[in-house]
């Protein structure tokens, strides 16, 4: 029996899964197809690529990729090793929780999936998956297909894509993306500068230390801050710019005109005032974090004494028609040095903390 058992764990051991194959075209233009019927693959990417190209007005190319479904998480983690050249030991560690991995490779781009998770889900999570990919797909294409990025913000704008994907389908909201990912972020007590989430290295460090959940919670909120500030046109142009960068903090500059050390700072205030402040001050979040703001009114506040501070300044109320900007320790300090708005929602918080640095 001794002896079979052995057999038959070395023919086993030796046994490479076959995946099955499918593949999927990107196709800008294509119609969006009745959310609720959704019940393939390639509706799915048709609804995402809509999504991406008539709402979020991204630059997506005309492509497409290969899925490979791997039946087991054993079989996933042979399927990186082969196909991407991944280490045997990581590519265990990945398959234990990772639904998917994609590359652009020389037979083209691979999306490796693994389908014992995958497919447990239901389609709006398999169409957030999806959209986050396919973002990276656009990235590649962007970037010539060297794309050489910060991965915090690689991850994080796939992240962002796909939670305005998953609103714009009606299946979820940007919002209550954004506060799971804050929820996240407050289990932590030290935070990770952006410094140490840029390369594949990093990466695998800080999920090692944290698990994947904490560093994709950070990037998506770097990216959902860098949003608010410069714009989705910024991103895209930083994406442009990959190939031709000296390096990645050049690259950052002359995309976002700032300086990656003084985001970084920004981050660290904003990730400090979304932690110190109640959930339930948080504010909805909308679709569209270009869209100018609404002035609606003008008004003074009465002087206010907070401690042993005195301060009065006049306030113009500008009311967003979405949050990105407005729950933040930027915003605050935009508010501090020209003090004529704050939001609606913090406008007592954002003044005192504008008193508090005009003081
Ligand atoms: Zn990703």
């Amino acid at each position: 029996m001794r002896g079979l058992s052995i057999v038959l764990a070395t023919i086993l051991a030796g046994c490479t899964a076959v995946p099955r194959e499918r593949r999927l075209t990107v196709i800008p233009g294509a119609s969006r197809p009745v959310v609720a019927q959704i019940g393939n693959y390639q509706d799915a990417v048709d609804a995402i690529v809509s999504v991406m190209t008539e709402d979020l007005r991204m630059p997506v190319p005309r492509t497409s990729f290969t899925l490979y479904f791997y039946p087991y998480r054993e079989a996933f983690a042979q399927g990186l090793t082969e196909q991407f050249n991944t280490d045997p030991t990581l590519a265990r560690a990945i398959a234990k929780t990772a639904l998917g991995r994609i590359r652009q490779t020389k037979d083209g781009k691979q999306f490796l999936v693994n389908k014992e998770i995958l497919e447990d889900l239901r389609w709006p999570e398999r169409i957030h998956v999806l959209a986050h990919e396919i973002t990276h797909i656009v990235q590649y294409e962007l970037a010539d297909g060297r794309l050489t990025g910060d991965l915090w913000l690689i991850e994080g704008f796939a992240d962002w894509v796909a939670y305005q994907v998953l609103e714009a389908l009606g299946l979820d909201t940007f919002s209550r993306r954004k506060h799971l990912q804050i929820a996240q972020v407050k289990h932590e007590r030290e935070h990770s500068p952006l410094s140490q989430m840029v390369t594949a290295q990093d990466w695998e460090a800080l999920n090692a230390r944290y698990g994947s959940a904490i560093p994709y919670a950070q990037a998506f909120l770097a990216t959902d801050l860098l949003i608010a500030q410069r714009g989705l046109s910024a991103v895209i142009a930083y994406f442009r710019h990959v190939p031709y960068a000296g390096d990645h903090i050049q690259n950052f500059q002359a995309a976002f005109g700032v300086e990656l050390a003084t985001f970084q700072h920004e981050f660290t205030a904003y990730l400090e005032s979304l932690l110190g402040w109640s959930q339930s001050n948080a504010a909805p979040l909308g679709l569209f974090p270009n869209r100018p703001p609404h002035d609606i009114a003008q008004q003074s506040l009465r002087p206010t004494v907070t401690g042993s501070l005195l301060f009065r300044t006049d306030v113009r109320l500008r009311i967003y028609p979405q949050a990105h900007g407005r729950c933040c320790a930027h915003s605050a300090l935009a508010a501090a040095r020209k003090p004529d708005w704050v939001s609606k929602s913090y406008a007592v918080r954002a003044m005192a903390l504008a008193a508090l640095s005009i003081v």
